[in-house]
């Protein structure tokens, strides 16, 4: 057990970490824990990760529940909110992607993997397809208008208008959807997820 990822509640539970745990301290932080949902380092078995699998299949997220969320992580409540990179930051980040080069044999490696389709990320080349010629200014200023310029998950500023069902021809108004930058790039990864949600979501707007 790697103690530092014990989310300590109080000066005496953390007391009890100090050295071998005797019967009586065991007992102890077993009482403690007991009913803490948050308890990191907690193993489901798959038997009830399956159960909690079937019970949310299907679910739609409630309205409020979904604007709860927006609020909860958008504008002041954004722990980037009001915040900006410092050019010193800006440019260790960039230092740190500059440093990091794939050798010849990695990048061979890694283009394989992505040609036999094991990245579900990779749909056989179709993020570079080119969008369609409907997909124009016009629209995309029309979907943000629609959506107030603001991202339908999180209700930040936005202006990416996203391809729900990731098909870039297919420019109906409930194929797209404003999102910002972080929620666009999610979208990117656990598509059927995504695509799922956002389906419901234009849906439920009536679009
Ligand atoms: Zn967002």
């Amino acid at each position: 057990m790697v103690l530092e990822t014990i989310p300590y509640q109080t000066k005496e539970e953390k007391k009890m970490f100090v050295g071998p745990h005797s019967e009586e301290t065991k007992r102890k932080i077993s009482k403690t824990q007991k009913g803490n949902k948050y308890c990191i380092g907690r193993k489901l078995s798959e038997k009830t990760k399956k159960k909690i699998s079937e019970a949310h299949k299907g679910k739609k997220l409630p309205e409020d529940i979904k604007d709860k969320i927006r609020i909860a992580v958008s504008g002041k409540n954004n722990h980037f909110y009001g915040k900006h990179h410092t050019q010193e930051s800006i440019n260790k980040i960039r230092q740190s992607k500059i440093g990091k080069q794939h050798s010849k044999e990695t990048k061979r490696k890694m283009s394989e993997q992505r040609m036999k389709g094991d990245n579900p990320n990779w749909r056989g080349g179709k993020s570079f397809e080119p969008y369609s010629s409907e997909f124009t200014e016009d629209l995309k200023m029309k979907i943000r208008i629609r959506d107030e310029y603001k991202c339908q998950f999180c209700g930040c500023f936005a202006k990416t208008v996203h391809h729900i069902n990731y098909n870039k021809k297919d420019t109906r108004d409930r194929n797209l959807i404003t999102l910002c930058i972080q929620h666009n790039a999610t979208a990117n990864g656990e598509r059927k997820k995504w695509e799922h949600f956002y389906t419901i979501l234009n849906h439920l707007r009536g679009v």
